[in-house]
């Protein structure tokens, strides 16, 4: 034989050993079989994936960011515990009674109550779920809405939301949860008798692939991260920032949109009170509950800074100019690590004197002094007899001294799939679609008409691992 004959043999059994390979890889890619599909790896897809492959099933966890974390990644404030250990430590007396009254209150009796007693009931088991997993949350400050302080975070008053999918993706990866980067779910499958069959995946090269499965879970987060979606829901929303992910685009919606789901509320979109007027960005609610105040245009402070975030989005609103501004001290600062993030921005507004800091903020000095001595006044009695105000932490008597001019942005989508208290989906006939469940932002009545800060972390844990369990508990 000659040479040119054998490197033509040879160069022949190559190509089928590589094109044998890449239908292989490509039937095996297109037939993928597991039991659960999470569809979202934030806290609630996250959570889910960890409690299924703990109960022995195989878990595909599908995420369609190059990374992990969604509006996850984002939170800064805190997580929601009734009963934790540094209550007691700090002997504050609370309840889930107290909590799920708070909880009613901020929802406006919009809420599904079992839903809500059931995040009250689970949160002190969610905490050392995260703990035994590692998770700093040591610290505790109280957010607007509550009675008492409740809202955990890590130590020094640290970003919650980086803390807790820190933990998450490190137990993916030590339970080996296959989890696929950069690979979006684009439609749900089900049988001719509505069961859920499977899901349909485009992965990071533009191909589409099915994975088989019988159990599917929903953990896609909100819409909030999509100005069209807010705006189609609510029109009032037209020209507001956002705070959200860009990750947080809905697919739920369109993902349940050929099944019988139902969707709920989802018209019910918050509005979180302290954006960053230039850049949309969230300044944490925390710092108003370590002492933080707001002022208007005419050195006034106007409400009870910790009255739940709708009413105080619409007070700002009224503000002559709509020209509001958070003002907090070194002493808040040092107190939240978190705050640290806004201090090198070109957001914040600084000064060693109130009079200096009156000057940039264009206000009348004389009017913004008195303001401050007032409130410090009220601060040393514990009695805001202006506005009421339920948490009465610092005094703003000593500087260097910060402010933000702030505008109401869109922070939480209310409303999404209905789900009963074991996270399976519903549909329009109040049936269980077999074998579809959902968590987290993408469901919908658990908050009612407006959300209390600290619990969408809660809800995601909580109803994320409800969901892993698929039904059993
Ligand atoms: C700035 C900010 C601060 C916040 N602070 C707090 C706080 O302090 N306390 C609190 O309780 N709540 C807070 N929240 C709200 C809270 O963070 C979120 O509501 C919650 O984390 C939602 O979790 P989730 O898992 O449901 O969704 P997400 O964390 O948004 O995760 C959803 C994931 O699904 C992925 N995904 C979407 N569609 C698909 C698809 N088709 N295929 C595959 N993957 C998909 C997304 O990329 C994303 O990673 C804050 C929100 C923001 C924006």
């Amino acid at each position: 034989m000659s040479t040119k004959n054998r490197i033509a043999i040879v160069v022949s059994i190559i190509s089928v050993i590589f094109i044998g390979g890449f239908i292989t890889y490509t039937l095996l890619r297109s037939d993928t079989v597991t039991d659960v599909v999470v569809i979202g790896a934030g806290a609630s897809g996250m959570s889910a994936a960890i409690e299924a492959a703990d109960a022995g099933f195989d878990v595909i966890l599908l995420e369609k960011m190059p990374y992990v974390g969604g509006n996850t990644a984002r939170a800064t404030a805190g997580i929601n515990i009734v009963g934790s250990p540094f209550q007691d430590e700090m002997g504050i007396v609370d309840s889930k009674e107290l909590f799920v009254n708070d909880v009613l209150v901020s929802g406006h009796s919009l809420n599904n109550k079992i839903m809500v007693e059931k995040l009250a009931n689970e949160s002190s088991d969610a905490l050392n779920w995260l703990d035994n997993m590692g998770a700093d949350l040591t610290d505790i400050g109280i957010l607007a809405g509550h009675a008492v302080p409740r809202t955990l975070r890590p130590s020094g008053g640290q970003p919650v939301g980086s803390e807790i999918v820190r933990v998450l993706k490190k137990n993916v990866d030590e339970k080996g949860i296959d989890l696929r980067l950069e690979n979006k779910a684009i439609s749900i499958l089900t049988e001719a008798s509505g069961e859920v069959s499977g899901v349909s995946v485009v992965d990071r090269s533009g191909r589409t692939y099915t994975i088989h499965a019988k159990n599917v879970i929903i953990a896609t987060g909100g819409f909030g991260g999509s100005p069209e979606m807010y705006v189609y829901y609510n029109q009032e929303l037209k020209g507001y920032k956002t705070t959200n992910s860009p990750s947080a685009t809905g697919d739920f919606i369109t993902l349940v949109a050929p099944l019988d789901v139902k969707l709920v509320d989802m018209s019910y979109i918050q509005t979180h009170p302290t954006v960053s007027y230039e850049y949309g960005m969230l300044i944490t609610e925390a710092i108003r509950g370590n002492g933080g105040i707001l002022i208007n245009n005419k050195g006034l402070r106007f409400s009870d800074e910790l009255e739940n975030r709708d009413l105080l989005s619409a007070d700002i609103l009224s503000q002559p100019d709509q020209e509001v501004y958070l003002v907090f001290n070194e002493e808040i600062k040092t107190s939240l690590a978190s705050s640290s993030d806004y201090i090198n921005m070109d957001i914040i507004l600084s000064a060693d004197t109130l009079d200096s800091l009156a000057e940039q903020m264009r206000i009348d000095k004389q009017t913004f002094q008195k303001t401050i001595v007032n409130y410090n006044q009220f601060v040393a009695q514990q009695s805001d007899t202006d506005f009421g105000r339920r948490s009465l932490e610092r005094t703003l008597e000593s500087g260097k001294y910060y402010a933000i001019q702030v505008i109401p942005g869109v922070h939480y989508c209310m409303g999404g799939i209905l789900i009963d208290d074991k996270a399976r989906a519903i549909d329009s006939k109040g049936q269980i679609i077999k074998g579809l469940y959902a968590s987290g932002e993408a469901t919908g009545g658990i908050h009612g008409l407006n959300r209390l800060g600290g619990n969408s972390l809660l809800d995601a844990v909580v109803f994320g691992r409800i969901a892993g369990r698929l039904g059993q508990k």
